[in-house]
């Protein structure tokens, strides 16, 4: 049985924490597919810093919003692994990993935005849930031995 996925992979880039632990992680970008034949770009962030401190950041990067954005809009969604599920948190851009990141016109919504538009609110969990359940890297990450 052919197992269909809802993720198109576009490229994984390697990029090093600024929090202070230095540590590599892998940022994979690519397009999820989901409700009657709708898509949008995401980028995953896998990061762990010291002590198995292991976050999931995710960033939907959708068209514009309202009629003044000129640009993609950018919803950002943190999760934080518990025992047997994932937490997860709309957070504001610059408390992400693409605090510095070029938006090239476009515009980052606020966590207070998205929480205040329930369609969004739910179509940010949905997005977050799909990638995290169907993404080929996010298994490993979570259960990844904790080593050092
Ligand atoms: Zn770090």
């Amino acid at each position: 049985m052919e197992t269909a996925t809802p993720i198109q992979y576009l490229e994984t880039t390697g990029r090093f924490c600024t929090c202070g632990c230095g540590r590599p992680y892998s940022v994979s970008k690519g397009v999820l597919q989901y409700g009657e034949g709708r898509e949008v770009d995401f980028e995953l962030a896998l990061v762990s810093h010291a002590d198995n401190d292991r976050h999931v950041w995710l960033a939907l990067i959708s068209g514009p919003w309202t009629d003044e954005d000129a640009g993609n809009c950018r919803v950002v969604i943190h999760g934080l692994p518990q025992d047997d599920r994932i937490n997860a948190r709309v957070e504001d851009l610059a408390d992400s990993p693409w605090a510095n990141v070029d938006l090239q016109g476009g515009r980052a919504i606020s966590r207070e935005e998205v929480m205040s538009n329930e369609p969004a609110k739910n179509w940010a969990f949905e997005c977050f849930n799909d990638v995290v359940q169907y993404h080929k890297d996010v298994a490993a990450f979570l259960h990844a031995d904790a080593g050092d």
